[in-house]
């Protein structure tokens, strides 16, 4: 890697959520192992993000890479209409088994948005082929599910700035977000906004989407499960679909392989994807149960009206397949548990620093909110220079790193965030 690739990829390549006019630094990685990124300068940095949720089982994995190696000499991808093939029937059977029972029909896609496209069309779909036409969904506020058009219009208005898409983005319904917090009583007069909604559309609201437990990049934040339980009654009590997106917060990440067992809740429609692949490949699943599929299927379209060129690309399948034979060998449990432990001794200090709003822990996340936004690029290369890879934002610093972490390494993560919320050269004025 030369000064002139680094140029080239400033002056040419997109990175997430960046400007091309007043581009961000972007570090060169040029190989992983296990939990560490190894930058070209040979620097080694601890993995505290796991690649955004993905990466569960850490990088380079030898029996995911020899999953992947067997599968390339059989067919790397072949086309899913008229065809299917081992991995993905191998895949789909963990799927099927390891998810609540009534969740039995799975449309493999290539991505997470895609996953929230599918479950959402699906509702829509079902709705329209039971002859009673809706077309709204109702959600919370500061949630995020994804950046296709779709996914957008139930992501949080402000963080997704649905102003710039007025007149196109659908309207739906957004409640205020959850305030009763996971560890904390539960408030019942929390539930009142979100029951008036629902009550005052309940003609016209298809489905319920949410993200079960743990609210990510609209804010990290984590709330009580009962609140899974109540929505799950009111939407049963009118008909309505709830779709719960565990995009984020499935295989593990929480605590729970899935974050519905918090509350005992099986939704209608489920959304895989990030760590479905341990953070190998890009793929994503939307599970629903026997009736929604059959609802779906006996309509005018007499089909479900969704086929992307890679679905069930062989090669993800293959990945996921083994990264879930890895989950299912169920050392995730006591290493999450070991994680969640760490991660509140080591994180609950900051709570003391006076430009620190709020600190939260639950499974393998932990999140520190700031009162001030972060100066970004600073607070990046402070990161690097302390051998560890964070990438916070807003008011957010968190870890999620792959369950594999070591003590150790978990310990470097969590004092490079002690010390930089020290620092408020760090945070905006
Ligand atoms: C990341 C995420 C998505 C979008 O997934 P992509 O693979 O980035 O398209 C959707 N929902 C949730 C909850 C996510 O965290």
């Amino acid at each position: 890697m030369t000064p002139d690739d680094l140029a080239f990829d400033q002056r040419h390549i997109w990175h997430p959520y960046t400007s091309m006019s007043a581009p961000l630094p972007v570090y060169p990685v040029t190989s992983a192992e296990g939990c560490e990124l190894r930058l070209a300068s040979g620097e080694r940095l601890v993995d505290g993000m796991s690649s955004w949720w993905a990466a569960i089982h850490g990088y380079n994995h030898p029996r995911l890479n020899a999953a992947l190696k067997r599968q390339i000499d059989a067919v790397s991808h072949v086309m899913f209409g008229g065809i299917t093939h081992p991995a993905a029937i191998a895949l789909c059977r963990k799927l099927v088994a390891m998810t609540p029972q009534a969740l039995e029909c799975v449309f493999l896609a290539d991505s997470g948005s895609v996953a929230v496209e599918v479950a959402m069309k699906m509702a829509l779909q079902y709705w329209q082929a039971k002859g009673e036409p809706r077309q709204r969904f109702l959600t919370f506020r500061n949630g995020y599910h994804g950046d296709t058009f779709g996914a957008m219009s139930v992501c949080d208005p402000d963080n997704s700035m649905h102003s710039l898409w007025k007149g196109y983005l659908p309207e739906n319904l957004f409640a205020p977000a959850p305030q009763s917090r996971f560890d904390g009583e539960w408030d019942e007069r929390d539930l009142a906004p979100f029951a008036r909604l629902l009550a005052a559309h309940r003609h016209e609201i298809a489905a319920v989407i949410l993200e079960p437990i743990v609210q990510g990049a609209g804010g990290m934040r984590i709330y009580h499960p009962e609140w899974l339980k109540r929505i799950r009654k009111m939407c049963d009590r009118e008909g309505i679909l709830l779709i719960a997106d565990e995009i984020a917060t499935g295989f593990g990440r929480t605590g729970k392989l899935f974050a519905c067992e918090h509350a005992g809740m099986t939704p209608d429609i489920l959304c895989l994807g990030k760590a479905l692949t341990g953070g190998a490949m890009t793929l994503s699943a939307t599970l629903t149960t026997r009736h929604v599929a059959e609802t779906i299927s006996n309509g005018e379209a007499g089909c479900f009206m969704h086929g992307p060129t890679f679905m069930g690309n062989p090669l993800a399948c293959a990945v996921a397949a083994e990264s879930l034979a890895l989950l299912e060998e169920g050392n995730w449990r006591t290493q999450v548990a070991a994680i969640e432990r760490q991660l509140r001794e080591e994180l609950t200090p900051c709570r003391d620093e006076p430009g620190v709003a709020d600190v939260r822990v639950l499974g393998a996340i932990g999140v520190v909110e700031t009162r001030q936004p972060v100066e970004m690029a600073a607070l990046q290369r402070f990161f690097v220079e302390q051998g560890v890879w964070i990438r916070p934002f807003g008011r957010l610093i968190y870890l999620m790193p792959p369950y594999i972490i070591t003590p150790e390494q978990l310990t470097k993560l969590t004092r490079a965030v002690r010390e930089a919320v020290k620092n408020p050269a760090f945070f905006r004025a």
